[in-house]
């Protein structure tokens, strides 16, 4: 990265640069993989490139559909510009099929199709393992308030839809996925973040047997599969398709 634009941020998978406008930000995708809090980490050649190209155009296909998000425009193939937010910490899962932890913590059986969408809320907060929090225990610690909180959860249940719809048609099954938002310098809340096979479960449609064909990082997660050919098949379609 250019050495006039200072890092300000670095997570788990990007880092975040300052830009010459103030109300921007420069993010870079890196290569590196985690799950279960960071307890397993590797680095996958060419995945930062992957992330940032196929979350560049599902930003794109939710702009087209009116939603607001920080997504700029693809600086290169593993950055992007996007509107500088102050992040709220809460990470939004929305889920359609149970699957992961709502099966590890309730009685649902995986695979089972939800009758509407569930939203679930963890706390964003590595120290604490992000623990699932409820709309009550938000407004105790002043995080947002309840009318932003019931326009993110709109907004997500919107996000689904359009994903949903758009992933069936390169047949790919949308299980759940997980969102951050922000405020702008505005005040106006924005989806920000990454939407990728980081933070989106997707299964293949194109199987003829009943097994679990996964695109995304429970490849990483439960060491099944290339990440990289799942993320590129992944990205390939979308091209395919757009
Ligand atoms: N997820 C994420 N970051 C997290 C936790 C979950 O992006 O810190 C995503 C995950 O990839 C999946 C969805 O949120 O698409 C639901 O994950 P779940 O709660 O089932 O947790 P997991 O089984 O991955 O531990």
């Amino acid at each position: 990265m250019n050495n006039k634009y200072k890092l300000i941020y670095e997570g788990k998978a990007k880092k975040v640069f300052s830009h010459e406008d103030a109300d921007k930000v420069i993010i870079e995708f890196k290569d590196d993989a985690t799950a279960f809090n960071a307890l397993k980490k590797a680095k996958f050649k060419g995945k930062g490139k992957l992330n940032c190209l196929i979350s560049a155009k599902l930003f794109e296909l939710l702009i087209n559909n009116n939603i607001p998000t920080h997504f700029l425009e693809l600086e290169n193939e593993n950055t992007i510009i996007a509107r500088k937010i102050k992040v709220i910490p809460l990470e939004i899962v929305l889920r359609n099929i149970a699957y992961g932890s709502l099966c590890k913590q309730t009685t649902l059986k995986p695979r089972t199709v939800l009758e509407k969408p569930l939203i679930d809320l963890y706390l964003k907060n590595d120290e604490l393992n992000d623990p699932l929090i409820t709309k009550d225990r938000i407004e105790l610690m002043n995080i947002l308030r309840s009318k932003d909180l019931d326009f993110i959860v709109d907004l997500t249940l919107k996000i689904n839809e359009i994903l949903k719809s758009f992933f069936k048609s390169i047949k790919l099954q949308l299980v759940d996925f997980k969102l951050e938002f922000g405020y702008d310098l505005k005040k106006n809340i924005l989806l920000g973040d990454e939407i990728s096979p980081d933070n989106c479960r997707l299964w293949d449609l194109n199987q003829n047997n009943d097994t679990i064909v996964s695109l995304d990082k429970d490849v990483f997660r439960n060491d099944s599969g290339g990440l990289i050919e799942a993320y590129s098949e992944i990205n390939r379609r979308i091209n395919d398709f757009i």
